[in-house]
């Protein structure tokens, strides 16, 4: 497989933001509730996790609504295999988010504004429908960590990479990147060179 990085978009919650090391630790600092890491087995964490279901809701309000005063991170490696991408093509991001303006704004402060100026965000408000976006943007390839997400584009004919989470683990079979030195590696200049990402 060999990508050219204008065809491919992304998710961005547990795919370019480490969105549960976020949700640990608000849970951790502001609730007293230990979560491990391995504990998040399910894309809906109120299914693996006996936190009271208001908590869960006010956490992840706050990541929705602030990602940057939640001080969120990105998952490691991003940043700068996405800002060498930016060099060649606008970057692409399709996300289940209701609001564009909070992530837009934590995406301009983390990839920085030359890496965002010509990106294109969709912000759905649904998890499902992904598809149609991916389609009309012309891209071949899409990275989510929803299993169900990429069963579906995969379904209307687009190529689609599982990025490996646990809840996700051995639970489809599509192809799927482990690390964004993962997508790199599949990631070719338009004359078919490897792309050079330094971390
Ligand atoms: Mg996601």
């Amino acid at each position: 497989m060999s990508i050219h990085p204008s065809a491919i978009g992304f998710d961005l919650d547990c795919v370019v933001v480490d969105t549960m090391e976020a949700f640990i630790r608000l849970a951790r600092e502001d609730y007293q509730l230990e979560v491990l890491p391995e504990e998040i087995t399910e894309f809906q964490v109120e299914e693996c996790l006996t936190i009271d279901q208001g908590i869960i809701d006010a956490i992840f309000k706050r990541l929705l609504d602030d990602p940057l005063a939640s001080k969120m991170q990105p998952m490691p490696g991003a940043v700068s295999v996405l800002r060498e991408m930016a060099t060649i093509a606008p970057l692409t991001f399709v996300t289940a988010r209701p609001d564009s303006a909070a992530i837009s704004a934590w995406l301009n402060r983390t990839l920085g504004a030359d890496a965002c100026a010509a990106s294109t965000l969709v912000a759905m408000g649904d998890h499902d429908g992904k598809g149609k976006h991916i389609k009309e943007l012309g891209l071949s390839h899409f990275v989510d960590d929803r299993f169900e997400t990429c069963e579906r584009l995969h379904c209307d004919g687009i190529h689609a990479l599982v990025f490996e989470q646990p809840w996700n683990k051995g639970r489809h079979n599509l192809p799927s990147v482990a690390s964004w030195q993962e997508i790199a590696e599949l990631l070719t200049t338009v004359d078919g060179c490897q792309l050079s990402v330094t971390s």
